[in-house]
This record gives C-alpha cells, structure tokens and sequence, in this order.
C-alpha cells in the first residue's frame, strides 16, 4: 500500500499521504485495499488540505470530499466526481481536482505515465479492458493469461455469492471453487453447455475414435472434484478451472485419461485393422506412452 508519494518539481515540494483503514474485506489487505482508504493528505510548504474519498459498494472511488475549517465552521465540499463503467475506464468526471487523484476504479492506483491502473503485481488496461502482462500465478488463474475478471466484470460477486456454488445441495466440495475459464472452440476438451459438461471435438484431425475415451475420464474428475453442478450459471464454451492443488489435480486427470485412451488403442489394434490404421494407432500409442509418463507419479 501506498503510504505517501512525495514530488519535487523545480525546488517545490509536494506530498501526497494516504490514510488506509479496513477494506472490503474487513481486514487492512484482505481484499487488497479495495475501498480501504479514508483520506489523503496534500501538502506542500505552505498549505495543507485534506480530502476524503467515497466510494461505492465496488469500492471504486467515486468522488473526493475537501475538509476545510474556516471561521470555526467545518466547510464540506466535493471536488472530484468520476463515473466508471464495469471494466474502469473513466466515462465521465467533474470537479475542480478530477483526475488529479491518484486512487480510482476499485481504489487502485491510476499511472497518468501509462495510463493504467496499477494492481501491485501488474498493470491493468482499462481501455483495453485487459492486464497487460501475464497472470503471475500463471494457469492456475485459468487458461487465458490475461484475462480480468473473466470478461464479464458485471457478474463478479462475492465467492460466499457466487452462483455456481449450489448451497442446497452442496455438490460443490468448498474448498474447491473452479473459476470458470473459456475453453477454445478448437480443441478437443470438455467444456460446459446449455448448463452441462459435455465432450467438445474441436480439432478433428487430432481425435480418433479413442478420444472420447480420454475426454469421459476428464467429465467424471471434474464432476467429483466440482460437483455434478459445475456447470449451472457457466457460459457455454467455459468450464470452471483452478482451485485447490490444481496442478496435482491435473496430473492425475491427466495421467487417467492417457491409460484409457491407450488402452482403447490397443484394443483396436487387435481388431481387424488396415496398415495404415495399424501405423495411426501406434503412433498414438507412443504419445499416450509420453503423456502417462510425464503425468503419473511413479
Ligand atoms: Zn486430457
């Protein structure tokens, strides 16, 4: 967090503070700081003022307030307005300070240099409406590394609100949330529609009639690690990804899903089969030898 800035144009010295209290959360960084600060302080070698900024149910920081004691009367007045749409782009702002605040959309710091806002671990392109760099968390985080928040910031809502979390029932093991992630329409995968898990063949000339074999060991995993109702409130083409130990998770899935295609190979291989069908599936076969033996502990 941000504590002061100090600026020294030509000899004048100007300092910005920050006041920071519970965010969203409840705690100081539980939410990291989003809707947290209480005030800033500007100051330079003659006059101090203090401002205070209110923010909305997001915790975007909507308008800046003056506090002023004049005449021992204590004088309120709003000098900054800033309207943003779901992915923060600045639509509108008013005032005589607006955009001289440096905490803005989601009380994130706003970079005038880049003109973007800066998330601590990475800066985020509201005019583009993506991260400019790569998740640090890498595919943990989901597929597409550079996604924010999964292209729909208006569904966003507490994880405890989360609509995929089926609370009646409780299909859904807490400790494991999947975030739901899009899934390429050229791949051959599983990928949720119309609200269920099915088996997507995408790319055709790298399927035979083993890879559903493979994808069905994949819908039963997901299914016991997400609940049978992983898919209830998913768009069409995503599927809900990451969690807890994700990346054993996907070894194992993975692992699985090898030996059974290799084992549907090699029951062909018996059936009556042409020499060029004999070739296809051997090479096949050496992949699934690869695969199992990168993703099976030994
Ligand atoms: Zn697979």
């Amino acid at each position: 967090m941000v504590i002061s800035e100090i600026c020294d144009v030509q000899s004048v010295i100007t300092t910005q503070s920050y006041v920071w209290g519970i965010d969203l959360s409840g705690s100081l960084q539980g939410a990291g700081g989003v809707g947290g600060l209480l005030s800033v302080i500007k100051s330079t070698s003659s006059t101090t003022s203090m401002y205070v900024p209110l923010a909305d149910a997001n915790g975007n920081s909507t308008e800046y307030l003056q506090l002023q004691v004049s005449n021992f009367t204590f004088q309120v007045s709003t000098v900054a307005y800033h309207e943003y749409p779901p992915f923060g782009q600045v639509t509108f702002q008013s005032g005589e300070m607006a955009g001289s605040f440096g905490y803005r959309f989601s009380t994130k710091y706003w970079d005038s240099e880049f003109n973007g806002y800066y998330y601590g671990r990475r800066y985020y392109c509201a005019n583009l409406s993506r991260w400019i760099s790569r998740d640090p968390m890498g595919e943990l985080g989901g597929l597409n590394l550079y996604l924010y928040e999964l292209n729909n910031a208006l569904l966003l809502r507490p994880v405890s609100e989360d609509p995929l979390v089926d609370k009646k029932k409780n299909e859904r093991p807490s400790e494991v949330t999947g975030t739901p992630v899009p899934v390429g329409p050229g791949l051959n995968s599983i990928v949720c529609k119309g609200g269920k898990l099915e088996i997507q063949i995408g790319n055709k000339t790298a399927s035979d009639k083993c890879t559903p074999d493979h994808e069905q060991v994949h819908i039963n995993d997901w299914k016991k690690r997400y609940g049978d109702n992983l898919c209830s409130g998913v768009p069409d083409g995503q599927l809900p990804c990451g969690g807890k130990d994700y990346k054993d998770f996907m070894r194992q899935t993975e692992c699985d899903a090898y030996k059974a295609g290799k084992a549907c190979r090699e029951k062909l291989l018996k059936d009556c089969v042409t020499e060029e069908e004999k070739k296809k599936l051997e090479d096949k076969i050496k992949i699934d030898d690869q695969r199992i033996e990168l993703n099976c502990k030994k």
